[in-house]
């Protein structure tokens, strides 16, 4: 396959967003402008790419890039430049001092989605041998977490997509489960081919393009779920063979959704009983047909056994495992699958390995040249974790890389102060984001088109994002900040600031794990466009579809897990009548630390809103731009009216890419994957603006 650009097209890499990690060249002129082209060599995208994707190039050269460290005396104190080596001598110091005052958990660590597995892995090694704490999570927590373990839960192995992207378009029907693609990811839009059944309170522009569209009513994805699969399995449309012979567990699931007849789900959920039946005899009497959840489906305090819901019904069709049908997650951060692999996660160790499994523990300190005893964990999850932050017993001081919590945490305002009250925060970062602007020491470090590294797409096909571009002097790389403070603080020959040695470490620190890289190298990578893990050493061709012949369980079948629906963590009353739900926009990213400082992106989304139905802006006394106040028992907020028919009548929209939305969620955590209710919580709703 041709991977190398063309000279003139510059460097063949891959988008510093989201989880389809887009192929792009990125080329430097002589006069310093960046130019982007698509790669139509990337299956992901083949030659296409979003607004977000086509911009990108300004983060390269933007005046808001940080160069130079900035420290503050005290809190009180300003942000004022300082040199590298002594911000990083004043980190350690610091760390050292509260160490021997507090114990090793009294550092706290927080990684982000969109580290590469580099990064990822180095942070995890980091956290537990560098700083010898077991308090160590991140945000993909917040993002992929109630997938991830309902998925480990039924097959056995988390992978997003256990298929190639590509294979999308051979399934006659897909369902897409509280995911909004079209606006999120564009180019996956064109995978969806056939007929697409959406699962979304909003008429989202994924929805406009179904075949099929239940409204739903917020926080009530799983019982829709238990409704469709009464169906299936009373209507005729089970399928009995793929039941006996591959799967585990179905009589407890039938008897659990026994009393799930359609009018008792269409209660709940607010979906039509005839429509839940069409969209049942769609995915049954399709040849080929997938079932795939996102975000809206997955963030809740029940998150895990709504995915399982999704997994149950898919199984009890015949799909995953089978050609050009199956259950995927589509997962959002740019290396949101690599991320969860490779141990920033306070349960995991690198191969995706559970901290708490002895021979786990007993291999990577054997990669780690540790003792296995030495070995912390597991720790707090990200919610836990930010939320013990300078209180009796907890974290004093944090160290962050590649996220925000000020913004993208829920009941974020809780969580800034969280971060006031800690004796010290350094954040890495490449810009001075919410959460940067209130550290002690702030980082710059390069990013993706500066810097060789590898990204896990959301198929698990490995990437190779090349260095296309020199980063501005001064900056370092988040793995040269972690070798520094390591050497500062006595365990320098573990650790390195070039991304192919940390990858060769972690190759062998996977190998043997249900995330097996073993066999993956750059020259692979490149020759290959990507390989798909697991590729165990000895030349193994890697994996683009691990569910064909058998699940990796013990019994190679997959389980069916019975589950039973709740309501959400917080149902509307009379003093907050209306359910919030949130989301993104097309032009910005997450929290949108990079994308809000591009100003194309600005000019096309440049402020929030809150999207609501015309009868409930009537009702408000609001029409379209007036300030309309929104209140949750965490916080209050104001945003601009968007008024739209697209969304039901008791429910109202805000994106969280800008502060406020996460001022109103609802951190209630899914008891299973730590996952907070971003998805669903009750607000009180008036006109805004001067009294
Ligand atoms: Fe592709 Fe996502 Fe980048 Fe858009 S943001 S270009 S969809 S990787």
């Amino acid at each position: 396959a041709a991977v190398m650009a063309p000279a003139h097209l510059g460097e063949a890499t891959h988008c510093p967003y989201c989880a389809l990690q887009c192929g792009m060249n990125v080329r430097r002129d002589g006069d310093g402008a960046i130019t982007i082209t698509p790669r139509d060599d990337v299956p992901a995208n083949a030659g296409a790419l979003c607004q977000k994707g086509w911009t990108a190039g300004a983060l390269l050269t933007g005046d808001a890039r940080l160069t130079t460290p900035l420290a503050r005396a005290d809190r009180a104190a300003r942000l004022e430049p300082v040199g590298y080596d002594e911000a990083l001598d004043q980190v350690a110091d610091r760390l050292r001092d509260l160490r021997e005052r507090y114990g090793p958990d009294a550092v706290a660590v927080f990684g982000g989605g969109g580290l590469t597995n580099e990064k990822a892995y180095q942070l995890g090694k980091f956290a537990r041998v560098a700083l010898g704490t077991s308090q160590i999570d991140y945000n993909g927590r917040f993002c992929m977490s109630s997938a991830a373990a309902a998925a480990g839960r039924a097959f056995g192995l988390d992978r997003g997509l256990p298929f190639p992207i590509t294979d999308i378009a051979a399934a006659e029907v897909v369902l897409m489960a509280g995911g909004n693609v079209a606006e999120t990811m564009p180019p996956f839009m064109r995978h969806l081919k056939n007929t697409l059944i959406v699962v979304d309170p909003r008429e989202t522009r994924t929805a406009r393009q179904a075949a099929l569209h239940l409204k739903i009513t917020p926080g009530t994805d799983l019982a829709l779920a238990l409704g469709l699969l009464h169906i299936a399995l009373t209507e005729g449309h089970a399928d009995l063979g793929y039941i006996a012979a591959r799967t585990a567990g179905f009589d407890a699931v039938r008897a659990s959704v026994a009393t799930w007849w359609p009018e008792r789900a269409e209660r709940v959920t607010g979906v039509p009983a005839a429509a839940m039946r069409r969209a049942v005899e769609l995915l049954g009497g399709a040849r080929t047909a997938m079932i795939l959840t996102g975000r809206g489906a997955e963030q809740h305090a029940k998150g895990a056994d709504t995915v399982t819901g999704f997994i149950n019904l898919a199984l009890a069709l015949g799909l995953p495992g089978r050609p050009g049908s199956g259950y995927g997650c589509v997962t959002g951060q740019g290396n949101g699958q690599g991320g969860r692999e490779h141990g920033q996660k306070a349960d995991q160790l690198p191969g995706y390995r559970r901290i708490d499994d002895p021979a786990a523990r007993a291999h990577v300190a054997g990669v780690w040249g540790v003792d296995p005893a030495d070995l912390p964990g597991p720790g707090r999850s990200a919610y836990e974790l930010l939320d013990a932050l300078g209180t009796p017993g907890g974290p004093r001081a944090l160290l962050v890389f590649g996220s925000n919590p000020v913004v993208s945490a829920p009941r974020a305002r809780h969580i800034a102060g969280r971060l006031a009250a800690l004796d010290l925060l350094v954040v890495a970062d490449v810009v001075l984001s919410e959460t940067a602007a209130l550290a002690d020491v702030v980082l710059p470090v390069t990013q993706w088109a500066e810097e060789h590294g590898t990204m896990t797409n959301l198929e698990g096909r490995v990437l190779l994002r090349r260095r296309a571009v020199d980063p501005p002097p001064g900056v370092r790389g988040d793995l040269a900040v972690m070798a520094g403070l390591a050497a500062r603080l006595g365990h320098g020959a573990k650790f390195s600031a070039d991304p192919g040695i940390v990858f060769d470490e972690l190759r062998r620190a996977s190998a043997g794990g249900p995330a097996d890289y073993s066999g993956i190298t750059y020259e692979r990578i490149a020759a290959e466009t990507g390989v798909f893990w697991p590729a165990p050493a000895g030349g193994h061709p890697g994996t683009p579809r691990p569910f064909l012949d058998r699940f990796p369980t013990p019994d190679g079948r997959a389980r069916f897990v019975p589950v039973g629906h709740r309501p959400p963590a917080e149902e509307v009353d009379d003093d907050y009548p209306y359910y919030l739900t949130t989301g993104r926009v097309l032009a910005q990213y997450q929290s949108g630390a990079q994308t809000r400082r591009i100003a194309a992106l600005n000019e096309a989304a440049p402020e929030t809103f809150v999207e609501m139905h015309p009868d409930l802006a009537a009702r408000l006394g609001v029409t379209v731009g007036d300030p309309v106040r929104i209140t949750s028992r965490r916080g209050s907020t104001e945003a601009a009216a968007r008024v739209t028919p697209a969304i039901r009548h008791d429910t109202v929209f805000m994106p969280f890419h800008w502060e406020g939305a996460n001022h109103l969620t609802n951190p209630a955590l899914d008891p299973l994957s730590r996952m907070p209710e971003f998805k669903v919580c009750a607000v009180h709703l008036a006109r805004g603006g001067p009294a």
